[in-house]
């Protein structure tokens, strides 16, 4: 008799390699897989070994897996020993999600969505590193699909300008307002340019999907844990610039991040490699789809595509999304 098809699926949110796995029963049964791999879990039947197989893999026979619960004895045993060496341990070492949370990064349970047509469209949210120059992209992309596509409108304390029209550009607010509006956690996000304060609120996102428009967003990646929601379902995009080997090669060092007319050194090229291996290392298990960034046209062309993409093929997500 067939045995029934398994339907938990999680999305791995660490590196695994078996072969380097001292713990494992066989190290030739183990199977492989790296951050961002959604695998179907078979069996949990055994408390430490799990048997999946990776989704989108030909090879049919599933292999060993640590469990949930195996493999966070296993960060927390190596945290430990990490402190102990060390008390400025990085969360990355030991894997945790934050440097004052404990949770450990092991698996997300994952299920298929598919946005439904009478559905809020899902909030988009750009995250980018050193150089990405995401709220150009996001214009660009917005200004060529109006009706489709809107940015939440922020709120500003700074005074509105003769040609601005309040609810279009900003929302003009007092100081007052908006340090108690901040208070009471409204905003996503919030800072201070030129002693004026600017923020983007929760209801500004809800006020663009109500009009049944996708709404896109570039934040802090420190944003993203509150973003994360059932309600917006966000689909996270990390943008980064394509960073050429050396600056001395003019042909490719001219057009990162689209500033054609800029002159980079080496230090800045590196600032930006780190700038990108930082997002990557804290924040790349919250991340849907990175975006290689050539130039502002090929990457407001790819995510356009991927906006398209959006509304009509099938994404995981986590399931306590869509109970
Ligand atoms: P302006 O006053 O010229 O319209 O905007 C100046 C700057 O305010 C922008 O370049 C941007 O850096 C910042 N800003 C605008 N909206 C927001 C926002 O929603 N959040 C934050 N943190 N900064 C914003």
């Amino acid at each position: 008799d067939k045995l029934k098809e398994s339907k938990v699926y999680m999305r791995a949110l660490f590196d695994y390699t078996p072969l380097e796995d001292k713990a494992t029963p066989c190290q030739e049964a183990g199977l492989p897989f790296k951050r961002g791999d959604i695998l179907q879990v078979v069996s949990q039947d055994d408390q430490t070994w799990w048997q999946a197989k990776r989704v989108g893999d030909c090879n049919l026979r599933a292999g060993l897996i640590p469990s949930k619960q195996f493999q966070e004895r296993f960060f927390l045993e190596r945290s430990f020993r990490l402190s102990r060496k060390d008390r400025r341990g990085s969360s990355r070492e030991a894997n945790v999600s934050d440097q004052n949370d404990t949770e450990f990064l092991i698996y997300e349970e994952v299920t298929r969505y598919q946005q439904k047509p009478n559905e809020r469209p899902r909030l988009v949210v750009l995250i980018g590193s050193l150089g990405a120059r995401i709220n150009e992209l996001k214009q660009k992309v917005i200004a060529e699909n109006p009706h489709r596509y809107a940015v939440a409108v922020p709120h500003t304390t700074r005074p509105k300008k003769s040609h601005e029209k309040e609810g279009v550009e900003y929302h003009f607010v007092t100081k007052q307002k908006f340090d108690a509006d901040a208070e009471n956690n409204k905003f996503i996000e919030y800072g201070e340019y030129k002693e004026n304060l600017y923020g983007t609120s929760i209801e500004a996102i809800r006020s663009v999907q109500a009009k049944n428009k996708m709404c896109l967003v570039d934040v802090q990646p420190e944003a993203l844990k509150a973003l994360r929601t059932a309600e917006f379902k966000p689909y996270v995009i990390f943008v980064k610039p394509r960073i050429p080997e050396s600056c001395r090669r003019r042909s490719a060092a001219s057009s990162p991040g689209g500033g054609e007319h800029e002159r980079i050194t080496e230090e800045d090229l590196q600032e930006m490699r780190l700038s990108a291996q930082q997002i990557d290392q804290q924040y790349g298990h919250q991340v849907d789809q990175v975006l290689i960034k050539e130039d502002t046209a090929s990457a407001c062309a790819e995510l356009r595509s991927i906006l398209e993409r959006l509304e009509r093929e099938t994404f995981w997500v986590p399931v306590s999304w869509v109970k």
